[in-house]
């Protein structure tokens, strides 16, 4: 599948732009602070309903505008569509004009996978990053399985809030019966969702992991845990009982799939604590990588990627066998040099605060020179060959 067609209406600081990107490889290269970014947040957002970097929408619009818009035009093997975001006082999505009633009905219609240079939080930080990273791949597959989470999450705050009345206004302490039912049954359905993708990663990690570091001296086995506080109902309901008294001292809720974890060995040691600086990014890069295979191969087509600053962190070499490896699949990439050199049939295009130069690739490069203008003066000194 790939994007054909973006136009920007409001966005952050784009007022008016359109760009068109090719089935390949697509650079987006500019000074810091362009909008670079900007472009990969508004592709996120017509795939995943929201922003990578915050959950305020309101970040989103430009800030002398009080309405945003977002169009994407895309194809995939077996249908053609445009999916667009409104933004205001409300968020609203539409496919091929046809408003949706919930933000949860666009998932799935374009797959993305991003990569950042952040992603490295996955391996070093807290459980919290990596729950994030779990539940935007199954959410990016099976709507549902947002829905669920959303659900939980409003179960939890409600009995959170009932642990509080109970230590500051006396409440009954058998009333959490009802919530300790309920968050259980999600807490189910959720823990298996995030077993069997856990399951797939395991499946795959070690070999592409073994892939990436083929050159690499020591034979390194990588392989991933998923660590929950339950296994079936009565365990996840079990666990709640036990934690009341402890619960209702904090006012909060201590256990349950909120606080689920996975962890990642080299070796068998944690690579979180024992792994080198290499071996963390390589880790990750070796995550996404997974995250890629276990959605091409759920959705039958390659997803499309974004690579906001990820080449930064890669040399030279790396870089090269990374492009290679994922041929396949629209790759947008944004940088800060114009890294030319990496596919001689990439798309080039050049941002500089809302003006964008569009640059032949340098395969089908002649003379002729070739603007795109929309939104822009000239930028005569910025032009490259
Ligand atoms: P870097 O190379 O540093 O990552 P970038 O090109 O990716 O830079 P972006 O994050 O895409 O930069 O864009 C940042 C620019 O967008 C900043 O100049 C910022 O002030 C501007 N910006 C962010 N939000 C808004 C908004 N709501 N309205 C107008 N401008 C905005
Ligand atoms: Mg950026």
């Amino acid at each position: 599948m790939y994007i054909k067609k973006i136009t920007l209406e409001n966005f952050r600081n784009y007022i008016n732009q359109i760009i068109e990107l090719e089935d390949g490889i697509n650079i987006i290269y500019g000074n810091n602070a362009q909008g670079k970014t900007n472009i990969i947040e508004s592709i996120f957002l017509c795939s995943l309903g929201k922003s990578f970097r915050t959950n305020k929408d309101k970040e989103l619009i430009n800030f002398e505008n009080e309405e945003a818009k977002v169009t994407l035009e895309y194809k995939r093997s077996d249908r053609e569509g445009v999916i667009k975001a409104e933004l205001g006082d409300k968020k609203n999505f539409y496919i091929n004009g046809v408003k949706q009633n919930k933000v949860s009905d666009i998932i799935g219609k374009v797959n993305v996978i991003i990569f950042t240079p952040d992603n490295i939080e996955i391996v070093k930080d807290g459980p919290q990053k990596r729950r994030k990273f779990l539940d935007m791949m199954i959410s990016s597959l099976k709507p549902n399985y947002l829905h669920l989470l959303n659900t939980y999450n409003q179960a939890l705050e409600q009995r959170n809030n009932y642990l509080k009345q109970i230590k500051f206004e006396g409440k009954k302490e058998e009333m959490l019966d009802i919530w300790d039912e309920q968050l259980s049954e999600f807490s189910l359905k959720i823990f298996e969702y995030r077993k069997k993708y856990i399951d797939k990663f395991s499946e795959k990690i070690d070999n592409i992991h073994k892939s990436i570091t083929k050159s690499g001296k020591l034979e390194e086995n990588l392989e991933i845990r998923y660590i929950s506080n339950g296994k079936d109902k009565e365990s996840f309901l079990e666990a709640l009982n036990k934690s009341r008294k402890i619960d209702i001292k904090r006012g909060f809720t201590a256990t349950g799939i909120h606080r689920d974890d996975f962890l990642i060995y080299i070796n068998k040691r944690p690579v979180a604590i024992y792994g080198s600086q290499g071996q963390q990014r390589t880790t990750v890069l070796t995550l996404k990588l997974t995250e890629l295979e276990i959605v091409k191969e759920e959705i039958g087509e390659s997803p499309i990627l974004l690579l906001d600053d990820f080449m930064s962190e890669l040399d030279e070499k790396r870089r090269k066998s990374f492009i290679e490896s994922i041929e396949e699949n629209q790759v947008i990439i944004t940088c800060t040099d114009d890294i030319e050199n990496l596919n001689t049939k990439a798309k080039r295009i050049y941002v500089e605060a809302r003006k964008m130069l569009i640059l032949l690739p340098k395969e089908k490069r002649t003379r002729r020179k070739k603007w795109k203008n929309l939104n822009m003066s000239i930028m005569q000194n910025k032009y490259k060959y």
